[in-house]
């Protein structure tokens, strides 16, 4: 398991664990994927639409980090609700991008886990 952790840290395939997933870091493009493993050929993306089940970790992901913010803004300033919720919004947006790799990376793993099959029909 911990190697699993380490691999899903270091953004390789969850077959090889050595293939990069993305192309290019994240400030260059956030979801530059490669197309297949370069180092074992998997295939990322396993059929179309295959990544809207990284949807679901992409929220559990943004739970902890937008409610850190939106109490820190809550307790460090005397603003209405309303306003602090919107301005935590704001402050979370620049972590989308790499909420988005993360739960990727994490839906990935967990999808190979328990269906390690190859391509689907
Ligand atoms: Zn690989």
């Amino acid at each position: 398991m911990s190697g699993a952790l380490t691999a899903i840290a270091h953004q390789v395939c969850p077959r090889c664990r050595r293939g990069p997933i993305f192309r290019a870091p994240l400030w260059r493009g956030f979801l530059a994927m490669h197309d297949r493993c370069p180092q074992c050929g998997l295939k990322y993306e396993r059929e179309p639409g295959y990544f809207l089940g990284a949807l679901y970790f992409s929220y559990l992901l943004s739970i902890p980090p937008a409610l850190a913010i939106v109490l820190l803004i809550w307790r460090l300033t005397a603003w209405r609700f309303d306003l602090v919720m919107l301005c935590g919004f704001v402050a979370y947006l620049p972590l989308v991008p790499a909420v988005t790799r993360w739960a990727r990376v994490i839906w990935m793993y967990v999808d190979r886990h328990f269906d390690p099959d190859e391509p689907r029909p």
